[in-house]
């Protein structure tokens, strides 16, 4: 092979409220990928489902830590209370995300204490440090760009791209193939866009699952042919292997 194309998948939502939705996708991709899962975890999702170390979930945490997966920070709470100045993060806030996009409209301050916050519960957690940050629905706004670069947090991706806040560098592009499951609608044009996108040539194909996928049989058997076809064409990495 002329080039090596590479995998990069992420389980979104890691948190105690999605035990059970987060052990069927990790059944569902370990015979695609192994552990080359990162695991992007919430803090406290909707404020209601803290991650408290020495709990059962912490132990599991760890031990997916330990058998290799990438841990990212992927927001606090997840969702956004902040109210958004100007009509454009308005409508992107309450259309795109459901309201999920927790870092759209924090300050610089406000993303900075989060993020570090997060950072310091789930590294105590797991023994090591996260290998990066994720934002909710992958919306940022200008404060959370900003806190990522003082930071300096190694990796961080959005639709579009893979980037490290910390050198300002490019690390990957093209965009990440996932499932939408609030609508039929948003089903049906996932469903295609995974139809296209998981023969793309991009060097770098990421695709992100969300726990509510495995509530739906045509999303599951989608997932798995993508990773099927994915897989065979590509070779599974971590996300700091872009470094
Ligand atoms: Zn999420």
């Amino acid at each position: 092979m002329a080039t090596r194309r590479i995998l990069l998948a992420s389980i979104h939502d890691v948190s105690p409220r999605f035990e059970s939705e987060v052990d069927r996708l990790i059944d569902l991709l370990s015979p695609h990928i192994g552990i080359r899962t990162a695991m992007l975890v919430v803090p406290n999702h909707w404020g209601s489902a803290p991650i408290v170390p020495g709990s059962a979930f912490a132990t599991r945490l760890r031990s997916w830590a330990d058998e290799g997966r990438e841990i990212f920070l992927h927001g606090f709470y997840h969702r956004d209370e902040s109210r958004h100045h100007g009509p454009s993060d308005r409508i992107r806030a309450r259309f795109m995300t459901a309201g999920e996009g927790e870092f759209l409209g924090l300050s610089a301050r406000e993303a900075t204490i989060r993020l570090f916050n997060g950072q310091r519960l789930i590294e105590d957690v797991i023994g090591k440090r996260v290998a990066g940050f994720v934002a909710p629905a992958w919306l940022y706004g200008s404060g959370a760009m900003e806190a990522l670069a003082d930071a300096k947090v190694q990796i961080a991706e959005d639709h579009l791209r893979v980037w490290s806040p910390a050198s300002g560098r490019q690390l990957a592009r093209g965009p990440v193939i996932t499932w939408a499951s609030r609508s039929s609608i948003r089903r049906g044009s996932s469903l295609a866009a995974a139809f296209a996108l998981r023969h793309a040539p991009m060097p770098t194909l990421r695709i992100g699952v969300h726990p509510p996928d495995v509530r739906h049989p045509s999303l599951v058997r989608s997932i798995e042919r993508t990773f099927d076809v994915a897989g065979s064409a590509r070779t599974p990495a971590a996300y700091s292997d872009l470094l």
